[in-house]
């Protein structure tokens, strides 16, 4: 029985992260998500239904447009193969339970904004405006701890990162987005989320800097990294909390 709806919540990722392509490369140039329909964007031959299948359309013309054979970019496959693993993740995780599904909607979440800002620097406020009083309810509904706890997560980790953005180096977008994870995560799991992202940022641009794949001054998005920090110290933040803590007392 898992394993049977386990694969339903992969394909459901999997054509989700479908939509999620849509919706990344479209909201932030400002064009409709219906019209026009998926094309594709050397030829502009209209996509027929056969050629729209999650990941596996992408396999059998093995990575070209079926009309002009042109190479297409592996983004979104990869959105769509992360999407659907990042459900089952979740599933895996924590089921169809209230967490789980603040959960996949997390990962939406998490799945759109780093699409925006690797493609185009940018997290579109329609996405957080969508997302927002989705969380909210929720997080009311099915609140981890206190509801002080989810508020306080809110404040700490947008005013962390308005503060870095006074500073420089982070961009409005980036402190929105932290502010509705802290919100989600609650307090002191934001706060992890965020050191899991400074990590992750240090460690992949300082070896995208030695390797000079980039340049000093080249901006890096953090988004993405904000939002792996957020889905690990959604799933393990409590028990790496308590250890930590543990490990100290
Ligand atoms: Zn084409």
């Amino acid at each position: 029985m898992t394993i049977i709806v386990a694969s339903y919540i992969t394909l459901i990722g999997l054509i989700l992260g479908s939509f999620y392509n849509v919706v990344a490369l479209r909201m932030p140039a400002g064009e409709s998500l219906l019209r026009p329909p998926s094309h594709c964007p050397s030829c502009n031959s209209r996509l027929k239904s056969r050629d729209l299948v999650p990941v596996l359309s992408y396999m059998l013309n093995r990575g070209k447009c079926r009309y002009c054979g042109n190479r297409i970019s592996p983004i979104y496959v990869l959105g769509e193969a992360a999407t659907g693993l990042l459900f089952l993740w979740i599933y895996l995780q924590f089921g169809l339970t209230g967490k789980g599904i603040i959960g996949y909607i997390l990962v939406s979440l998490a799945v759109i904004v780093t699409m925006t800002d690797l493609k185009y620097m940018l997290i579109p406020d329609k996405v957080l405006l969508f997302f927002l009083p989705l969380f909210f309810i929720l997080v009311l509904i099915f609140p981890e701890g206190s509801l002080v706890s989810h508020l306080l997560g809110a404040v700490s980790g947008g005013g962390i990162l308005l503060l870095l953005a006074l500073f420089g180096g982070m961009g409005l977008g980036d402190v929105k987005l932290m502010t509705i994870l802290g919100f989600v995560l609650g307090f002191p799991n934001v706060i992890l989320a965020f050191l899991i992202a400074c990590l992750l940022g240090t460690i992949v641009g300082g070896a995208l800097l030695i390797t000079g794949r980039i340049r000093r001054k080249q901006h890096i998005p953090f988004g993405p990294w904000l939002a792996i920090g957020a889905l690990l110290a959604f799933a393990y933040g409590s028990d790496l909390i308590g250890s930590y803590l543990a490990l100290i007392g």
